[in-house]
């Protein structure tokens, strides 16, 4: 007994619900191309199916799946719009019905002659994206039964307008992920590039610097005050290099973390030592406050001595002279807290984040009178995080600034037996 139509519309409505969920699941273009080729020879029970694509640039189509095996050079042969019974689809951009095709003259024999196939009748139909405009054309060649008829030119048309909108969003997605690693390739090159050039700089900067101690203690007195702005400018580039060398750490990522347990209190406090002749240059006081107890931490500790130094570093260089700069360390939980503070100049509120970009900074490279690359708070923000910690900033935009330093404290410390 033949199966009633409406049996065959429902049947054939659930499946194309059931193919527009799975297509709109997938975003890998060849797998999208195969699931349309094979429901769309099932939908239509027909002998092969074929999807040809329009190049936007070259305006021809191009085979991108079959289920005929046609040879990748085969396929990829370009079918000119003007003389191919696909081009008629796509620049008609409705159906076409070609129930002979030996009588067509659009029809070109090579492929089947190529794979040994035998194409008698087409069924074609444009592949539309979401603005309508032809991308494609689906075609169904050789219907099994009989010859293609209205209900195979409605199902393959829903078909093919599902798999329009699926190609282009999965186009879209392949075109993100080339841009992404596009990306990605410039931002390791931009690396490389410092990594090399800050190694490259570091060995004549040590000869000035030797050369330019030595001749302040012989030059003649009359000298000395060139001399020290050679040594001035010198060291500033020191700290310019020693900004690009730390990237080092942050490449290598956690590998080359050297993890000790050390007491965190004891390296602010060397930190703020250290930075206290060059605050005093700028007649700045460092006042540190810090616990008693002992906040052991499990990190690489020369590693977070850089992100400490960066931040007393950046409060004696943006506050003016004569300024205060307050550091304290304090356990929150779980956590330790250092604090850098400064009465400085402040940083704006919607740039707190920004900050941390690499190469940022809140003045314009050009007319700012700082010193610096814009790298010093990108390089500790990502060492901090390789330790599982957190930095921020915090700022009303005028009265000063505070850095804060989060870091889980050792485990050890909450044993029992401590
Ligand atoms: P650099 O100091 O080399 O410019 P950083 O990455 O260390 O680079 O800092 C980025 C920017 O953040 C600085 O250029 C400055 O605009 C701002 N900034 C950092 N620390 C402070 C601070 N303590 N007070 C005011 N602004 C700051």
């Amino acid at each position: 007994m033949d199966t009633p139509l409406t049996e065959v519309n429902a049947a054939r409505l659930a499946r194309l619900v059931e193919i527009s969920r799975i297509l709109n699941s997938t975003t890998n273009l060849s797998e999208l191309l195969t699931i349309i080729i094979r429901e769309a020879a099932a939908l239509t029970r027909c002998e092969a199916a074929s999807i040809l694509l329009l190049d936007p640039n070259t305006r021809q189509l191009h085979f991108k799946a079959s289920s005929n095996n046609i040879e990748p050079k085969m396929a990829d042969a370009a079918v000119p719009l003007d003389s191919s019974i696909a081009g008629a689809v796509l620049q008609a951009n409705r159906p076409l019905h070609i129930p002979d095709v030996s009588r067509d003259p659009r029809w070109s024999q090579d492929i089947d002659q190529a794979i040994g196939f035998r194409t008698r009748a087409i069924l074609g139909v444009p592949m539309r994206n979401v603005d309508r405009e032809p991308v494609g054309v689906l075609e169904a060649i050789n219907k099994l039964d009989g010859s293609f008829a209205r209900q195979d030119v409605e199902t393959l048309t829903t078909l093919a307008d599902l798999a329009g909108v699926a190609v282009e969003k999965a186009r879209l997605i392949e075109a993100l992920q080339e841009a992404n690693r596009e990306l990605n390739e410039l931002d390791q090159l931009k690396s490389k590039f410092i990594a090399v050039a800050s190694h490259e700089l570091r060995t004549p900067l040590s000869i000035i610097l030797g050369y330019v101690s030595f001749l302040q203690e012989e030059a003649p007195p009359e000298l000395a005050d060139q001399l020290d702005s050679v040594l001035h400018a010198a060291v500033h580039l020191r700290t310019l290099i020693q900004d690009m060398l730390n990237f080092r750490y942050v490449e290598a990522g956690q590998a080359i973390l050297d993890l000790n347990e050390f007491d965190f209190v004891e390296l602010v406090r060397g930190v703020a030592f250290g930075e206290e002749d060059t605050a005093a240059a700028k007649e700045q006081t460092i006042t540190v406050q810090l616990t008693q107890e002992r906040l052991p931490v499990l990190a690489d500790k020369n590693v977070m001595e850089v992100v400490l130094s960066n931040l007393v570093n950046n409060a004696v260089k943006f506050t003016p002279k004569g300024g205060q700069i307050d550091i304290h360390v304090e356990r929150r939980g779980s956590e330790v807290w250092a604090c850098v503070g400064d009465n400085g100049i402040g940083i704006p509120t919607d740039q707190l984040e920004r900050i941390f970009s690499r190469f940022y900074q809140v003045e314009s490279p050009l007319s700012r009178q700082y010193e610096g690359m814009g790298l010093g708070l990108a390089i500790a923000r990502e060492l901090t995080e390789l330790h599982q910690g957190r930095v921020w900033a915090e700022s009303d935009g005028n009265h000063g600034s505070k850095f804060f330093v989060a870091l889980p404290l050792s485990t050890t410390i909450f044993s029992p037996n401590r």
